[in-house]
Formats: C-alpha cells, sequence, structure tokens
C-alpha cells in the first residue's frame, strides 16, 4: 500500500446510533483509514454516553467544533417516550442536531447528490438545487390561542422606553383561531451571513424568496437585511467569483425551480425550508442521497447525513439479517469534512483523496452495483442490489485502483 495522507489538525469526529453507528465503522474501516493519517478527536454522541454525560458530551462536541473549524457528525437518535424506555433514560435528552445548531448558531445546507441511473422527476434538473433553511423563529416559536365568537385578539408590543403599540387583528362574530410570531434582526443577519458565504464556498449562484407583497413589514425584514448585506459586504466578491445574488417572490421562485436546470442554493424562511426540502429530496430520488452541511457565521462547519438512524435496518441487523442500507450520505459526510480541512489547512492530497471517494462511490453506483434503496430507482439495465458491505467493497476496490 502506498503511505497514507497526513493530516495536520483534527477534525471533530462525532459518532452516533443504530444503523449509522454500524455504517460509520464499515465506512471508517474500509474506505478511509487505508488511504488516510485519520486524525479526529472523538465524540460518542450515542445515546448510551449521552444518557452517562447527562448529554455534556453534545455539547462538548459543538464547542470543539467552533475551536476546530470542521465536524463530521453520524445520525443521532432524538429521544421521544418509546426511546426513553427503551434506553432507561433518566431524562429526555433534546435533539443533538438543535443542541449543536443552539451553539453553533448556523444555517443547513441540503443538497442531493445525483448520480447517472436515477432520474429526478423533474427531468430538467440535471445539477442539485441547495436548500439553505433559516432554522429560527416564525411558525415554529408561535403563540397561538383557539377563540370563541364575540372575541377581539390585538396586537400589543410594549416595552424597550417606547409608547405601546396597539393593532386589531381580528373582531371575531364565529369561533376562530390567532397566531403571534416573531423573528429577530440577529438571526436574520446570520441566516444571511451563511447564506452569502456559502455562495461563495460553492461558487453557485443564491436566491432569496419570501412574501414581501402580503407581508410588507415582516418578510420585508428578510429582503431588506439580505439586501443591505450583498451590497455592503458581498456584491464585489460575487462579481469576482462570477455568482449572483437576486431576490424574487416566493411563488415566482416555485416556478423557476420547476423549468430550473439547478446548480444554485435557494434561501428559505423556515416553514418554507422544511416544506420544499422534503419536496425536492423526493423529487431529486432520496433521503439517502442528500448531503447536509451546517454552516455556523461563527466559521465551523458540521457535515452529517440528511436521513436518520435507519432503525428499522439495525433492528433486521442486529438479528443477524445482511442489510442493504445506503452508505452514500455518510461517505459524502466524511468526504465534505476531509475536502475542507484539506482546503484550510493547504492539503491539497486530502481535498483529493475526498473527491476520489464520492466519484468512487457515485461510479460504483452508475456501473450497476448499488443499495436496494437505489436499486428500486435506478433506469440501468444492468443492475446489481448489494448489501452494504458488499457495495462498500465495491467501492474500495475502484477507491483503490
Ligand atoms: P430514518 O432513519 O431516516 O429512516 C426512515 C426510512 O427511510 C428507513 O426505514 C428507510 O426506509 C429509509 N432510509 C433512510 N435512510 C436510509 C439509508 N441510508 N438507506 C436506505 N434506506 C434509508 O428515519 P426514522 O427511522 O424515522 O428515524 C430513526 C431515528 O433517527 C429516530 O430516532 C430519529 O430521532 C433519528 N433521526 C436523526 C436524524 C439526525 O441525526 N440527523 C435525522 C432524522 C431522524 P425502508 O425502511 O423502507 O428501507
Ligand atoms: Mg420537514
Amino acid at each position: 500500500m502506498s503511505e497514507r495522507i497526513r493530516m495536520n489538525s483534527p477534525i471533530v469526529e462525532m459518532d452516533g446510533d443504530e444503523m449509522t453507528r454500524v455504517l460509520w465503522r464499515w465506512v471508517k474501516d474500509l474506505l478511509l483509514l487505508p488511504h488516510v493519517d485519520l486524525k479526529t478527536e472523538y465524540y460518542d454522541l450515542g445515546l448510551e454516553k449521552r444518557e452517562e454525560t447527562r448529554d455534556r458530551i453534545t455539547a462538548e462536541a459543538a464547542e470543539a467544533t467552533l475551536r476546530l473549524g470542521v465536524a463530521v457528525k453520524c445520525a443521532t437518535i432524538t429521544p421521544n417516550a418509546e426511546r426513553v424506555k427503551e434506553y432507561g433514560l433518566s431524562e429526555m435528552w433534546k435533539s443533538p442536531n438543535g443542541t449543536i445548531r443552539a451553539i453553533l448558531d448556523g444555517t443547513v445546507f441540503r443538497a442531493p447528490i445525483p448520480v447517472r441511473g436515477i432520474a429526478p422527476y423533474i427531468p430538467t434538473w440535471t445539477k442539485p438545487i441547495t436548500i439553505a433553511r433559516h432554522a429560527y423563529g416564525d411558525v415554529y416559536r408561535n403563540v397561538e390561542f383557539s377563540v370563541g365568537a364575540g372575541r377581539c385578539a390585538e396586537l400589543t408590543v410594549s416595552g424597550g422606553g417606547e409608547a405601546e403599540t396597539r393593532a386589531a387583528i381580528h373582531a371575531f362574530s364565529g369561533g376562530g383561531v390567532v397566531q403571534g410570531v416573531h423573528n429577530t434582526d440577529e438571526s436574520i443577519t446570520s441566516f444571511a451571513r451563511a447564506c452569502f458565504s456559502y455562495a461563495l464556498d460553492t461558487r453557485q449562484d443564491l436566491w432569496f424568496a419570501a412574501k414581501d407583497t402580503i407581508s410588507k413589514i415582516y418578510d420585508r425584514r428578510f429582503k431588506d437585511i439580505f439586501e443591505a448585506m450583498f451590497e455592503a459586504e458581498y456584491k464585489r466578491a460575487f462579481a469576482d467569483a462570477g455568482i449572483s445574488y437576486a431576490y424574487t417572490l416566493i411563488d415566482d421562485m416555485i416556478a423557476r425551480a420547476v423549468r430550473s436546470e439547478g446548480g444554485y442554493i435557494w434561501a428559505c424562511k423556515n416553514y418554507d425550508g422544511d416544506v420544499l426540502s422534503d419536496m425536492v429530496a423526493a423529487a431529486y430520488g432520496s433521503l439517502a442521497m442528500m448531503t447536509s452541511v451546517l454552516v455556523s457565521p461563527k466559521g465551523a462547519f458540521e457535515y452529517e447525513a440528511a436521513h436518520g438512524t435507519v432503525q428499522r435496518h439495525y433492528r433486521k441487523y442486529k438479528d443477524g439479517e445482511r442489510t442493504s442500507t445506503n452508505p452514500v450520505a455518510t461517505i459524502f459526510a466524511w468526504s465534505g469534512a476531509l475536502r475542507k480541512r484539506g482546503e484550510t489547512d493547504g492539503l491539497p492530497a486530502l481535498a483529493d483523496f475526498a473527491d476520489r471517494l464520492e466519484r468512487a462511490s457515485l461510479d460504483t453506483i452508475a456501473s450497476g452495483v448499488m443499495t436496494g434503496d437505489l436499486f428500486a430507482l435506478s433506469s440501468l439495465a444492468d443492475k446489481t442490489a448489494a448489501d452494504t458491505e458488499a457495495f462498500l467493497r465495491a467501492v474500495a476496490r475502484r477507491l483503490a485502483d
């Protein structure tokens, strides 16, 4: 074997749960360790360890990400009542992704991984559409009431040494509902910054869409913050990079997206991003073929797969059955993190390895060897469904060539 690629500084490695924890080990053993002298700072975010450390481990992993700048994360269980019983938890620990995002204050960018033989449902989408979802506020932090006939709802804003502001929302003649939502300039600003810097980083055009014709103050604030930041800080850099930024109405954006060939970043308000990222994932094929990266305005990047821990497959695996779980999103989480580390540390060999690893994975699928989920979608005439290990071994052979 030729010499392994050296790393200078470590990346943060966050291990996880169930089937993806199994994939994690296999990807490292078969694809990474033979080629890279891997340097990581390891944090076990598996549910047992989170329980044992009273979830301190999750915050520590996030802090380490701020310190080291690059992290790769395995999918983890977000506990619910069943998981509390299953794992004998002392508390229903919060979603690790939520905890990490709160510390990194980041924006999540999700993009499909196109591959030959899997046609998107929208045939013109030959390049990936990256969805950037603002992950704070709006309807996700709402206050809402059910109201009866004869009630009057009004909006009141007070404090801050200013006179109270009031406005009527509605006088109800019959029953109905009211809802209050908010966002903050600080959060919108860091969202905008993440979008502009990720567009530059990946050299893709950026679109932001909202509904400022109807929401003349609320959505308008988003539009204005993006516009002001672009004019003041990014216009020049975008021109130099040959990319563009534009705002449009959300309905116009959806029509444009359907007619487009992809290859851009679509920045979405919280709810739009929630809904549209599922639509985009489904239209391109599968959640197992999506990359996901959390970009922090504090300058850190955390790479992960977009799917969960694939519990149903793990049950089979534990029963000794072979499973055909797709490891591509996990492989791309590693390649994303290693490429970023290669760039930040000036190690072209490491970035080049990340490229080769991704190409070997996609070439394997294009050659007809794929996991069961893709087998069901692939239009290739000559294809075989492989179990996870057989697929990984096929990728490993290509990588070694
Ligand atoms: P999931 O892990 O995404 O899996 C749902 C289904 O999607 C699977 O049963 C499987 O369908 C298919 N699938 C997902 N990933 C696949 C892959 N790599 N290869 C092949 N098929 C794949 O969602 P879940 O089972 O509802 O959630 C399990 C756990 O994951 C939960 O405890 C949840 O909290 C956690 N979760 C974590 C994250 C994260 O850490 N980022 C995200 C979401 C969910 P078939 O069964 O039909 O084959
Ligand atoms: Mg959703």
